[in-house]
């Protein structure tokens, strides 16, 4: 199937309180370009460099100023020059620590860059990501940044077969993203956000509102790593 069939079939799946992110990393600027000739708008990146080259590509056509960019990898506060004039949201605030960067980064560069926080919730160890104790100590203690706004959630389930532990997952982040908005963010508009689902499982994630999936396979094929 065509990039533009497989993104018609997820959105004709998808609820309208669920927006797609396309995740293009790895996948070729042409294939970014179909996609948006798909009707597709928000794109998604993991890694600086190949964001930035892309992007570059992209604006130098100068016809696709309405593409929304989220970056959702791994952010070191070193590389933010490169992501964050070009962002409207990093999905992936894993730290205080960058939290605290961005802010600064967009109090020097007068931008104000609306974040969600990851959190860890599966079971394995390598993923990055606040637990919920950490997440609703730090909200608690700096709700608000000038130059930065909260505006959610973002996890990845368990890299699993295993429909039960995905739903737990699921679970886990759908009751911590509830907790803080009825708590420590209650009255906060711009708290609003649950990111998860991905290619395997952004029908599950859907069910635990899901407010945007982040599908990359699922429209562009495998990635060749
Ligand atoms: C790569 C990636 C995705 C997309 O994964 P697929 O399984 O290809 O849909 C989603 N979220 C994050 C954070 C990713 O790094």
């Amino acid at each position: 199937m065509s990039i533009a069939e497989n993104i018609r079939n997820i959105k004709s799946k998808l609820p309208p309180s669920a927006r797609l992110v396309a995740v293009s990393k790895f996948h070729p600027v042409e294939n970014i370009l179909e996609a948006y000739a798909a009707g597709q708008r928000i794109f998604a990146e993991s890694r600086p460099q190949e964001f930035l080259s892309k992007i570059k590509v992209i604006n130098s056509l100068n016809c696709h100023s309405d593409i929304e960019w989220h970056f959702i990898g791994h952010l070191q506060t070193n590389k933010l020059k490169m992501v964050l004039p070009y962002v409207s949201m990093v999905q992936s605030v894993d730290s205080e620590h960058l939290l605290r960067s961005i802010d600064t980064w967009g109090r020097e560069n007068g931008k104000i860059t609306n974040v969600l926080l990851e959190i860890h919730i599966s079971g394995e160890e390598t993923k990055q990501g606040f637990l919920a104790d950490e997440v609703t100590d730090l909200l608690s203690r700096v709700g608000n940044f000038g130059n930065v706004r909260v505006c959610g959630l973002m996890g990845m389930a368990t890299f699993t077969d295993e429909e039960s532990v995905v739903r737990g997952d699921f679970e886990r982040i759908r009751t911590l993203f509830t907790q803080l908005g009825e708590g420590v963010m209650a009255g906060r508009k711009e708290f609003c956000e649950l990111s998860i689902g991905m290619s395997d499982d952004y029908m599950i994630a859907v069910e635990y509102g899901a407010t945007m999936v982040r599908i990359g396979t699922d429209i562009f094929g495998p990635r060749v790593y």
